[in-house]
């Protein structure tokens, strides 16, 4: 595309997982359309600035005119996608209407200099499953485990993925503390750990993931980066000033303004 060529005002994607509906069918084709001065009230509304999971629903089902089958689906709808779809269509969503390209910001983690530098969002990979395939859980052996009031170990963990639904109900925790959020939300996703009974893992919840070593919730956040469908928001950055290549999740602060 040239630079200053115009972007379509609508443009059709491929979900990486996609939506199933109540009768079982899969819909993997969005129809988005650029945002419009409707989203922008959508964003600049209090409520939804309260809540980042509410507010991408918001978004997204204002802006998606077609899911498959699927037409204008609602906002109940978009919360049933899972986060990995939702990412995904935000960011075409944002490289549609104002261009892929994205100022991003780092630290390095060693000398401390501040790398700045372009993203394309356009560029970033993908993982897609096949066609009619369905996302699987993600296991994780942990190296620690969790250790029950019995003083038993357990290190065997399935984690189903994330949905919009999750994003909403732990975005008030999320805002408060990033790190107990992530745990209040891998808490609702956890499916099993070792054999612990369902009503006890139900019961505890977030404790569980507070209480998991640090080595034990790099190899979660490893699982779910490499494991799961979606864009890989991982970006390996070169320091200019020290020549240390590091690891940092892609920096969205200028997601949703142009440039
Ligand atoms: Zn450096």
């Amino acid at each position: 595309m040239q630079p200053n060529a115009p972007r379509k005002r609508e443009a059709e994607f491929t979900l990486p997982i996609g939506y199933t509906d109540d009768e079982g069918r899969t819909h993997r084709v969005a129809v988005l359309r650029k945002m419009t001065g409707r989203e922008e009230a959508i964003l600049a509304d209090k409520r939804n600035q309260r809540n980042g999971g509410k507010l991408v629903s918001e978004l997204l089902a204002s802006c998606i005119l077609r899911l498959g089958e699927v037409e204008k689906p609602t906002v109940n709808t978009v919360e049933h996608l899972y986060s990995a779809d939702r990412n995904f269509l935000l960011l075409r969503l944002r490289s549609m209407t104002f261009g892929a390209e994205l100022q991003a910001g780092y630290s390095c983690n060693t000398c401390g200099d501040a790398v700045q530098l372009v993203e394309d969002l356009d560029g970033l990979p993908v993982r897609m499953l096949g066609e009619g395939e369905s996302p699987e859980d993600i296991t994780v052996q942990l190296e620690d485990g969790y250790t029950d009031k019995e003083g038993q170990v357990h290190t065997a963990l399935t984690l189903r993925l994330p949905t919009g639904a999750d994003e909403t109900a732990v975005a008030a925790q999320m805002r408060q503390n990033a790190s107990l959020g992530k745990n209040a939300l891998l808490a609702r996703c956890m499916k099993s750990l070792g054999d612990m009974p369902r009503h006890r893992l139900e019961a505890l919840g977030p404790k569980i993931l507070s209480e998991l070593t640090l080595t034990d919730r790099r190899l979660i956040d490893n699982a779910l980066n490499q494991a799961a469908p979606g864009v890989d928001l991982i970006r390996e950055i070169s320091c200019t000033g020290c020549g240390n290549v590091f690891k940092s999740t892609l920096d969205m602060t200028h997601f949703l303004s142009p440039g």
